[in-house]
């Protein structure tokens, strides 16, 4: 109720209680406590018309010349006063009427049932049961919650009546006169005087309750504003790093209960301290600001939000369908802000206006089980756009450069990856082209960072030799092909690559070996693929760990062949077993000079003595161009994906129940 009084405040223009004019309170207090003083005086007028007809019981006992016509007066007034009430309730009557009715019905109730008592031939009973009237008095007073005008005037009525009767009545007893008089007086004075005390306490009350309730709203008001404030980046006015964190959780939990995808944005200024350091601090706070608002203005109608994430780095999250979406959205972002012409001409890159540089990634089935790899992903996409030239928008691939950070994580991730699960092969089919039968399957490391992020060998191998973690990996890599591909005989024969720092280190041979025995496989059934990429020229050790690893029967392959500059020099110096031959040259094959070039470097080789496998078959053209070529051995899609050892294991079936029934 008192929120309902404040809002009529409120719409008076008085915003609080403690400066509205006390009339206007007034009034409120009226209109607002009247639904609760019609109920009172509807319910205390039923029960003081229950309790006037009970006196019929006195009435036939004190008065029983008369009781006749005074318990028909009862009745009378008290059946119409309960009709009179009910029937303006149901009129909707205001609380004034009803209290009037109310004041009345204690006035005829006296008046109508004293007329005919005082016919009464029993004098002594009647003098004092009139003494009752001081009962309706208290009536008007107390019993009622009676505005104090209506309480004064109904009980001085009642007062009155029972003066000019007893005067009446009783016109030579001076005494009874007096002591009787000034009781009904004194009963009068008390009796309002409490009414007077109480109508003020009451509307005290309903004053606290308005201040309470405009306290309350005020507080309310309050903490929105600083909810607002605590959210609100002091520089830019878009949302802070807080509001961005926590928008990304709850699109994050909606994206794994419901499934409903979004995209995380990372837009970061180019040349920003460039800027700065030549157009002064506050030219860049205004740039920031300028951005941030453009982007706030682009980007509002479009349902998506915009936070600052740190120095000159906003983001932007949004729903999104689909790549196309995402896409759409970066671009957006982009001619935006090229669109406010703001002049950078520090930049020395071709431009002379501020650009950004957006990166983006977007929820998909395989994001996942972590929220922050949704940012870092959109953050490796940021630095792609960076590398890529700035000014240009970049969606999350897997294959993107890698951040100093980046690397890090893998180095970190690396040292622990075998005890934790995190590294697993696949082996990939090397068939004989005019059989179909699979001869061999190379062995390719697999990596997932701890939040699940898959990793491309291409990522994590530099990073494992150059930490030396590529020795440990190396020997599991080895060790896990011998157990899962050659000791159960899922395939004749297995590839593992082999990096020079693994050549190069000592004991690598003896290791081998002792893999080889643990395992039970035959050093024959093994191959280790060496990429030209180094120059081995003299490197004796490495030379003398090759021959040693050829003592154990372990063939070597040279991979990539025709990709380093060494290969020739390479062929010169190790009896390999077989060469591959780099992919890009059956590429290039289908242009005449590319076929002739693959054509020379098969002759070359064959001229050697050597096997040749050739890479990357994607096409049946691929595998029909192998055909003319003469070539036996190929590796590519086009015959067989890099899959698990489980979906190998299937493939091999027959050849395992073929060699079990020989
Ligand atoms: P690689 O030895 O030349 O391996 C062949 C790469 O080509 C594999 O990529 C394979 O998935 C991919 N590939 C196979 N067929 C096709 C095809 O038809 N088309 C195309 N476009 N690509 C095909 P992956 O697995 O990403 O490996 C990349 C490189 O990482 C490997 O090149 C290898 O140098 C290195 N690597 C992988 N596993 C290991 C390992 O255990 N130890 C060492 N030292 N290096 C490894
Ligand atoms: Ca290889
Ligand atoms: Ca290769």
């Amino acid at each position: 109720m008192s929120h309902a009084a404040l809002n009529a405040l409120e719409a008076t223009g008085k915003t609080c209680p403690t400066n509205a004019p006390a009339a206007t309170l007034r009034q409120i207090y009226r209109t607002h406590t009247d639904p609760n003083r019609v109920q009172a005086a509807r319910q205390g007028l039923w029960v003081a018309v229950f309790v006037y007809m009970l006196f019929a019981i006195s009435d036939y006992i004190l008065i029983p010349d008369v009781a006749n016509t005074t318990i028909l007066a009862r009745c009378v007034v008290g059946l119409t006063t309960l009709v009179v009430l009910e029937v303006s309730c149901w009129a909707k009557a205001g609380a004034r009427v009803i209290e009037g009715i109310s004041a009345a019905a204690l006035v005829a109730g006296y008046l109508f049932w004293l007329l005919p008592a005082m016919q009464t031939e029993a004098t002594e009973s009647i003098r004092l049961y009139m003494i009752f009237g001081t009962i309706f008095m208290m009536g008007a007073n107390l019993f009622f919650i009676f505005p104090f005008v209506l309480s004064v005037i109904t009980s001085m009525i009642v007062l009155t009546i029972l003066l000019v009767s007893m005067g009446v009545m009783y016109p030579g007893e001076p005494a009874y006169l007096i002591t009787f008089g000034l009781f009904y007086m004194s009963c009068f004075i008390f009796t309002s005087y409490v009414n007077w005390k109480l109508n003020g306490e009451r509307y005290n009350v309903f004053l606290n309750a308005l201040e309470a309730a405009h306290q309350h709203r005020e507080a309310e008001k309050r903490g929105v504003a600083l909810e607002r404030l605590s959210n609100t980046d002091y520089l830019t006015g878009v949302e802070n790093r807080r509001a961005v964190d926590k928008r990304l959780r709850d699109f994050w939990n909606d994206w794994q209960a419901n499934g409903s995808s979004f995209a995380a944005i990372l837009v970061d200024v180019d040349f920003f301290k460039k800027y700065n350091d030549f157009y002064g601090h506050q030219a860049g706070d205004r740039c920031l600001i300028l951005v941030a608002s453009v982007l706030n203005d682009t980007l509002k109608p479009l349902n998506a939000s915009v936070g600052r994430y740190g120095g000159e780095e906003f983001i932007v999250l949004s729903r999104v369908t689909g790549r196309d979406q995402v896409m759409a959205l970066c671009e957006i972002i982009r001619s935006a802000v090229e669109g406010l012409h703001l002049v950078h001409d520090q930049r020395r890159d071709g431009q002379a206006v501020v650009t950004v540089s957006v990166g983006a990634s977007y929820t998909r089935p395989q994001t996942g089980p972590k929220l922050e790899r949704i940012i870092n992903e959109a953050d490796r996409a940021l630095y792609s756009a960076k590398a890529n030239g700035r000014n240009c928008i970049r969606l999350f691939n897997p294959n993107d450069p890698l951040t100093s950070d980046d690397n890090e994580n893998i180095a970190a991730t690396l040292r622990m990856a075998i005890k934790n699960d995190l590294v697993h092969l696949v082996y990939q089919p090397i068939k004989n082209l005019r059989t179909g039968r699979v001869e061999a399957v190379e062995s390719l490391m697999r990596m997932k960072m701890i939040d699940g992020t898959p990793l491309s060998p291409a990522q994590f191998i530099p990073v494992a030799e150059r930490t030396g973690a590529i020795l440990d990996l190396g020997l599991w890599a080895i060790r896990q092909a011998c157990t899962e591909v050659l000791a159960t005989g899922v395939a004749p024969m297995a590839s593992v690559n082999v990096s020079a720092i693994q050549l190069k280190s000592r004991g690598f041979a003896l290791a081998v070996s002792t893999i080889l025995e643990e395992t039970q496989v035959s050093g024959s059934q093994l191959a280790f693929e060496i990429t030209e990429g180094i120059d081995m020229e003299g490197q004796s050790d490495v030379i003398r760990c090759i021959t040693d690893l050829q003592a154990l029967g372990i063939r070597i392959w040279l991979d990539d062949f025709g990709t380093g500059f060494a290969g020739l020099s390479w062929l010169r110096l190790f009896p390999f077993d077989t060469v591959k031959i780099d992919r890009s040259f059956l590429q290039d094959a289908r242009r005449p000079a590319g076929r002739a070039m693959l054509e020379d470097i098969i002759r070359l080789i064959r001229n050697r003595g050597l096997k040749i496998l050739i890479e990357g078959l994607e096409t049946a053209d691929h595998v029909d161009l192998m055909h003319e070529l003469g070539i036996e051995l190929g590796q590519g899609y086009y015959l067989g994906r890099p899959a698990p050892i489980e979906d190998v294991r299937i493939k091999a079936v027959p050849r395992l129940a073929s060699v079990a029934g020989r």
